[in-house]
């Protein structure tokens, strides 16, 4: 996906990145009036701009995208996550999802441009949205992983095919339209009065009312299924993330656009590492002789042992850095590293023969620690203490 071609949804928009959730509403109101479809017929560019700033808008306006993409840019959006996000917005999403913005009974003044219908001036249902969670591993996470999943959702009757009608005899012409799917009103725009076509009420554009409903969906054109859907989860993923694949999530009453499916992201705990960010961080537990010796020793890692070697008077509190052995960014911008949190054992309970040979030693010169180590030890705090 192009997503790097994309413009700053702030920019679309001509918002600060601090605008009230008011200004961008005012904002992108202002852009979709000025590259209206009916305004700009036939106007190619004026589409895209229409379209543009409407994707901008679904992000803006919704606080948790907003601080996904505020933080990751158009990357923390799930455009890795197989079904594509916005990018691909059509005109029936756009009406469907911000029809509203035009104003109260606004709507209708628009139901004469047949891009946001389908075809024949029907009127687009869209499912509600799915939510599902998936847990993955930090080895997963590292390396993006694809996830089958199960999810219990709505999908279209396969009795009736999603019309709601028990067969093709099951109709009669809408009596309110005389079949014409569409009414003719007169109201007062923005642009002005204007005569419209709205579509019907009583038949919602079908032109036809069903006489004989479906039995196997009573007429909803949807049933309750199971659904097994692969989902392409990129690396560098958080916990709580929300990845959105679009059309995966429900099916619409009696036709229309499926929901999206929104995944989020849960991270599983794992047994010694620990993520900061994009760093893993170990705790490594060395004995004094190993610490004072010096030693080889295993660490886990993302992608299995490490050796690394202690130095001869390693001391407590040094962190020793595995460069990229972190986590990916899910903007691909460099990976962490693998820190190294050395901690000394003090034996907790010592034998005879060991506390003499330890008193033996315990005034030698080089027992005792110089002025120097402070540094070395409490120097890195020295700034979360001033
Ligand atoms: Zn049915
Ligand atoms: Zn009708």
């Amino acid at each position: 996906m192009a997503t790097t071609t994309k413009r700053d949804y702030y920019d679309v928009l001509e918002v600060s990145k601090t605008a009230s959730a008011e200004e961008i509403k005012k904002a992108y109101r202002k852009k979709a009036i000025q590259y209206h479809p009916d305004k700009n017929p036939g106007n190619k560019t004026a589409e895209e701009k229409f379209k543009e700033a409407a994707e901008a808008y679904e992000v803006l306006s919704d606080e948790n995208k907003r601080s996904r993409y505020d933080q990751f840019g158009h990357a923390g959006l799930g455009g890795a996550a197989g079904g594509g996000y916005s990018g691909g917005m059509t005109m029936e999403d756009i009406f469907s999802h911000f029809g509203d913005i035009f104003g109260e009974g606004f709507g209708g003044g628009f139901s004469s441009f047949g891009g946001f219908h389908s075809g024949r001036g029907k009127q687009v249902n869209r499912g509600s949205d799915l939510r599902v969670k998936v847990k993955l591993t930090l080895k997963e996470i590292a390396t993006g992983i694809e996830k089958k999943i199960k999810v219990k959702k709505y999908i279209s009757c396969p009795h009736c095919k999603g019309s709601g009608a028990e067969n093709d005899q099951s109709y009669s012409t809408c009596s309110t339209c005389r079949g014409k799917g569409h009414v003719t009103q007169t109201m007062n725009s923005i642009f002005g009065q204007m005569q419209t076509s709205a579509v019907c009420p009583n038949c919602h554009g079908e032109g036809k009312t069903i006489t004989k409903k479906c039995t196997h969906c009573y007429g909803e054109g949807i049933v309750k299924d199971e659904e097994v859907i692969t989902i392409n989860i990129p690396a560098g993923v958080e916990e709580g993330m929300q990845l959105s694949v679009r059309e995966r999530g429900n099916a619409a009453r009696r036709g229309g656009i499926n929901g999206d499916l929104l995944v989020v992201i849960e991270e599983e705990l794992h047994p010694e590492l620990i993520r900061d960010q994009q760093d893993i961080i170990y705790n490594l537990i060395l004995t004094f002789p190993q610490a004072a010796l010096g030693s080889t020793v295993e660490v886990p890692t993302l992608d299995g042992k490490a050796k690394i070697k202690i130095e001869p008077g390693t001391q407590p509190g040094k962190v020793l850095r595995l460069k990229n052995k972190g986590l990916p960014s899910i903007n691909r911008y460099g990976t962490g590293d693998l820190l190294i949190n050395v901690v000394v054992y003090v034996p907790e309970s010592l034998t005879k023969e060991q506390k003499e040979v330890l008193s033996k030693m315990e005034n030698a010169p080089n027992f005792q620690p110089p002025e120097s180590i402070k540094e070395k030890i409490f120097g890195k705090f020295r700034n979360i203490f001033d």
